[in-house]
Parts: structure tokens; C-alpha cells; sequence
């Protein structure tokens, strides 16, 4: 296959690395900060915390639940990615077997489908 040089291999792999070690550290901090946040709302509670300030952190923590499993999600098609550069699969379409090309990989190194099959996934209406 002649979809990528070594180079942009190696500079979509440093990307990929990259993206997982702040993957890595957001999901580490979301977590840690949920246990917190039940620490602490457990203190408020004993002190005799107002109404308005448990329902806020709730509001928080539901969206920390959902940034962090976007942010796992993320972490594991990361992960996924570097596996296919190991293999020598990486940068070809799970799809269809067709090179996912540069363009899309620069701008998402992570993605599994090439422009084509995404679309197709993402709206099945639509037929070329
Ligand atoms: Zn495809």
C-alpha cells in the first residue's frame, strides 16, 4: 500500500501519543475528581449544606460523567491506533480496505473509516 510514507507515520504516531497522554491525564483528573466530589458533598452534608449547592454539583458531575466517557472513548480508539501502526494496518479503512488518506489522518489520526464509510455510517440515507 502506498497510502503513507514513514514519516507521516511517525509524525501521526507522535500525535496519537500525544493525544493519549492528555487523554490519559484528563480521564485521570475526571475520576479523581468525582471521588472528591463525594468526599466533599458527603462534609456538606454533615455541616448542614444548602439545597442549591448539591444541586449544581450534580449538574457538574453529570457533565464530567459524560466529558469522561467521551474522553475514554477517545483514549481507546487512540490506543487502537497505535495498535494498527504496530500491525502496518494503520491509515487503511476498516471498512472497506481503502486508504483513509493524509488528509483525514492529519486532522483526525485516530479515524477508522475513510471519509466515504464515515459518511455512510453516520447518515445511511445517503447514497453516492
Ligand atoms: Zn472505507
Amino acid at each position: 500500500m502506498d497510502v503513507l510514507t514513514a514519516n507521516q507515520i511517525k509524525e501521526l504516531r507522535t500525535a496519537l501519543e500525544d493525544e493519549r497522554r492528555r487523554l490519559g491525564a484528563s480521564v485521570r483528573w475526571l475520576t479523581e475528581g468525582e471521588r472528591t466530589l463525594g468526599e466533599s458533598q458527603g462534609e456538606e452534608t454533615h455541616a448542614g449544606g444548602e439545597q442549591a449547592d448539591v444541586a449544581s454539583d450534580l449538574t457538574e458531575q453529570t457533565l464530567d460523567l459524560s466529558l469522561q466517557r467521551a474522553e475514554r472513548e477517545r483514549l481507546a480508539e487512540v490506543d487502537a491506533a497505535l495498535e494498527k501502526i504496530d500491525k502496518g494496518s494503520f491509515g487503511l479503512c476498516e471498512r472497506c480496505g481503502g486508504p483513509i488518506g493524509i488528509d483525514r489522518l492529519t486532522v483526525v489520526p485516530w479515524a477508522r473509516y475513510c471519509v466515504r464509510c464515515a459518511g455512510k455510517g453516520v447518515t445511511g440515507a445517503r447514497t453516492a
